[in-house]
């Protein structure tokens, strides 16, 4: 069986891995050919909007997965005209629109902040009306890792974040005071089956994830089941399959949903050790029709930290005891995602010491 992967990143490359000891094949489409995932499977280095390559692309292909959730909606309908392609092109279409995000969540019953459409300056005052502040406008397309989007707290700041943003379509939603960012990974089969993996605690710096937690500290059976019913609302309602990752917003004991990301995530890297079948294998595993791996964790504690524009050395890593080094290799440069440890410990004081003493080797 070959898997065809729209984009060549780190995680198509993390998901190749997983896939060969099941004896499958893989082909990448990326529009660089410095794709890291190029360097362990066939890379096909072609624009993703363009009809013909995804004809080239898609001969001998079983299936059509993705690991970038700005593929073109449209590439990924064509595609599924010749392949099956999961997850279903319509989990891109709302990941990719902040405003069909939230109100599938809102029609789903999953909670979210309170939000409203806006194209117009009326539109943004009755907004904020409405809403209140501090609230945050964001750009309803292509926004990232913070990108796009500006938290107001005064009229002021709302005047400047019409400057910069005004002319696009946007998105209000009232500011959460959130405690902590969690999420939540789960897989779905093609029969429906689902599972889920531990709730996550993540922490960003910059907008970039920098740490992830397994299980989230002061993990409770009640957060994970309100957690794994919102999963499974959005996984059977898109007719899911493959991993998805729901990034929540924790406030007391209620669990408010942020956005969700159609494909295996940043949060989930620590499952390639921490868990019986990582979040890769998994995904693979759904695509593929194969039966699902266990979600439960190898070790009681693990922890995922990125490397942000730098590798630190391999030996002075790997000294640490339970670590497992990721290094994907991409060129290192400011800002950029090029490798990550995980770490497992038996007790949460150890994980800390060693989580301490990996990001001792950082220059950040
Ligand atoms: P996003 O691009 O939606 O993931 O947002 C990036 C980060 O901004 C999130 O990880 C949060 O830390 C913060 N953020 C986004 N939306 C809200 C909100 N409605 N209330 C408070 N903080 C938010």
């Amino acid at each position: 069986m070959t898997i065809g992967i729209l984009g060549g990143g780190q995680l198509g490359r993390m998901i190749a891995l997983a896939g060969y000891p099941l004896g499958l094949s893989f082909k990448i489409l990326d529009p660089s050919s410095d794709a890291v995932a190029g360097q362990i499977a066939p890379l096909l280095v072609e624009d993703i909007n363009d009809t013909p390559a995804l004809l080239w692309f898609s001969k001998n292909l079983d299936v059509v997965t993705y690991e970038w959730e700005n593929v073109p909606v449209q590439s990924a309908r064509y595609l599924e005209q010749r392949a099956p392609v999961f997850p279903p092109p319509k989990a891109l279409e709302i990941a990719q629109d902040r405003l069909k995000e939230k109100s599938f969540f809102r029609e789903n019953g999953v909670p979210t902040p309170d939000f409203a459409a806006i194209e117009t300056k009326e539109e943004f005052e009755l907004a904020i009306r409405e809403i209140g502040l501090p609230s945050v406008l964001k750009t309803r397309r292509f926004g990232y890792d913070g990108k796009g989007q500006y938290v107001l707290k005064t009229k002021r700041d709302a005047e400047k974040a019409w400057e910069k943003l005004g002319g696009v379509p946007l998105i209000l939603e009232a500011f959460v005071p959130f405690e902590r960012e969690l999420s939540i990974l789960a897989v779905r089969s093609k029969s429906g089956e689902k599972r889920f993996y531990p709730l996550v605690e993540n922490h960003h710096a910059e907008g970039i994830l920098r740490l992830s937690l397994a299980p989230a500290p002061d993990w409770s059976q009640q957060l994970q089941t309100d957690a794994e019913k919102y999963a499974s609302k959005i996984l059977d309602k898109l007719g899911y399959v493959g991993v998805l990752a729901l990034e929540l917003f924790q406030v007391g004991e209620r669990l408010i949903a942020n956005e969700i990301a159609p494909r295996v995530h940043n949060s989930g890297h620590w499952t390639i050790e921490g868990s019986v079948s990582s979040q890769f294998e998994n995904h693979v595993r759904a695509v593929a029709d194969l039966p699902l791996g266990e979600t439960k964790m190898k070790a009681p504690f693990a922890a995922m930290v990125n490397l942000i524009g730098e590798l630190p050395p391999l030996c002075e890593v790997l000294k640490i005891e339970g670590t497992h080094a990721h290094y994907y290799g991409k060129e290192v440069k400011p800002n950029r995602k090029v490798g990550h440890i995980t770490i497992v410990a038996d007790d949460e004081a150890t994980l800390k010491v060693r989580v301490g003493a990996v990001k001792k080797l950082l220059k950040e």
